[in-house]
């Protein structure tokens, strides 16, 4: 077998997922220093090359989770009937006091279940609060590192709680909670952008292909200065920005209100969409705010799992694919979504077009969803060379059993890889050419040793907690009036071909 050093591998008799068939054919993959460099038929072995026998195995090259967050990990299965500006009210109970430890704890949580399931690189908008430092980033791709992923990290900030950037929920609160609430007040704007440099100064994961981004979490959640300050910077360094937009009714309201314009026109006049722009969610975006995401060559991360936990309603996926613009997958964080499994993300995106529109003209097809979680991503995070399993890709490959009954029996690949996988058929994972999970098992991280480690994390961080608990509870009954009373008003979303008022 492979072992988990560089050099010659033969994957020998794989059925190996193609969106141009309906049924996948044999061949050989042959691999060198973590990298592809033929794909065919009876390719001869090299001397000294691994040979994997695949036969009875389905290949897919490694699945892209576009959108997700580490800190999330030690926060799954906390909230039931939550809004989005619910689950952003109770962040500081599920996510407060947290000690180095436990934020590589969290996002060894999130990797591991990833890379389980069949995922191989991730684009994680990290909180740290109340700044991010080198110390906290270095934790989150230490995590990802040790665990064999490659990634994307970005510290997710803000100068505005939900309490400031949503107009009138703070004059909806009773005197004594807003005492409260002032106490979590962010940083300067100033404090954050020089915290964001001194991480991106200090960065040393690039050879690990764990790269450095960031993050203004949401648009109206950032001063418009702030906002300048992280177009600037990611001018200046070359780096990707990504941001939650347009995610929830109350979130396209308040652009309107703020603004007088959409969420993206606005992070567009700041100077933030181009190229290596991403926009999650994206429910709430117009057609224009589509066609000026494709003009800026920028990406939208569809979270389909997510935007229906948080009842945000349903991104449009059809429509941003006819008008062109590139789409990647994610799962979101596991304090919304709450696993993070990507062949549910592919179904989700597919079921979730599908439920639409009773016209079979407006739906996403498998194949563009399996592109999305693939190909999709891949841009989005900025990387070239994987979500294909081609010569000069990288060797991120799963391997699922055909002899699970998930694929009994094997009808249409790429069709059952979106509609009937569910991460349980997956029998290897391979990262750069490297096993990273063989025969089901994880093979760089002890899973009994981080439950061990989450549990007490878990229990520890219940008491320190508690009181950010009773604040929730306190605010829970207004925000859950407030922000579903603002969007009980009519807001128009243009589409030129059936204009839809949600
Ligand atoms: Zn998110």
């Amino acid at each position: 077998m492979a072992k988990n050093e560089p050099g010659i591998t033969l994957i020998r008799g794989a059925r190996i997922a193609d969106a141009g068939l309906r049924r996948a054919e044999a061949g050989d993959v042959l691999i060198e220093n973590g990298v592809i460099r033929a794909v065919g038929t009876d390719l001869t072995a090299p001397a000294h090359a691994t040979i994997v026998d695949a036969a009875g195995m389905l290949i897919h090259p490694g699945l892209i989770n576009g959108h997700t967050h580490g800190h999330g990990g030690l926060a799954r299965g906390q909230g039931d009937k939550w809004t989005l500006e619910l689950l952003l009210a109770a962040a500081p109970w599920i996510g407060g006091n947290r000690a180095l430890a436990d934020k590589k704890l969290a996002t060894q949580i999130v990797a591991a279940e990833m890379v389980l399931k069949g995922c191989t690189a991730a684009y994680d908008l990290y909180s740290e609060l109340p700044l991010p430092t080198v110390e906290g980033m270095d934790a989150v791709a230490e995590a990802y590192a040790g665990i064999g992923m490659r990634a994307v990290i970005a510290p997710m900030v803000a100068d505005r709680t939900v309490y400031e950037a949503i107009p009138g929920l703070h004059d909806a609160l009773p005197e004594s909670l807003q005492k409260d609430v002032a106490r979590l007040g962010l940083p300067a704007w100033q404090q954050t952008l020089s915290a964001m440099e001194t991480v991106l100064k200090g960065w040393s994961w690039a050879s690990h292909d764990i790269r450095y981004a960031i993050a203004p979490t949401i648009p109206h959640h950032c001063s418009d200065d702030f906002l300048c300050g992280c177009a600037k910077m990611a001018k200046t360094h070359g780096l990707a920005v990504h941001s939650h937009v347009g995610e929830s009714k109350v979130q396209a309201i308040t652009g309107i209100k703020r603004y007088g314009k959409t969420l993206l026109a606005h992070m567009d006049a700041m100077g933030l969409v181009g190229p290596r722009f991403t926009a999650a969610h994206a429910v709430w975006l117009d057609d224009d705010d589509m066609r000026l995401a494709a003009d800026r060559g920028a990406s939208l991360v569809h979270n389909p799992g997510s935007n229906m936990r948080l009842g945000n309603g349903m991104f449009p996926l059809r429509r941003a694919l006819d008008l062109g613009v590139n789409v990647g997958l994610g799962t979101d964080g596991a304090n919304c979504s709450d696993n993070q499994n990507m062949y549910e993300a592919m179904r989700y995106a597919s079921m979730l077009s599908k439920v639409q529109t009773p016209d079979p003209r407006g739906w996403a097809s498998v194949e563009e969803c399996y592109r999305a979680a693939t190909a999709g991503s891949a841009r989005a995070l900025g990387f070239e060379d994987i979500g294909a399993i081609a010569p000069g890709m990288k060797a991120d490959i799963v391997f699922l059993s055909l002899r699970h009954v998930n694929w009994i029996p094997h009808n249409g690949t790429v069709n059952q890889i979106v509609h009937a996988e569910d991460g349980n058929a997956v029998r290897h994972v391979m990262i750069g050419g490297r096993f990273v999970v063989r025969d089901g098992e994880l093979l760089t991280l002890d899973l009994g040793k981080l439950a061990e480690e989450a549990e007490a994390a878990r229990e520890r961080l219940e008491a320190l907690n508690a009181g950010y608990l009773d604040l929730y509870n306190r605010l829970e009954p207004i925000v859950a009036s407030f922000c579903p009373g603002m969007a009980a008003g009519p807001y128009q979303v243009r589409r030129y071909l059936c204009d839809a008022v949600g």
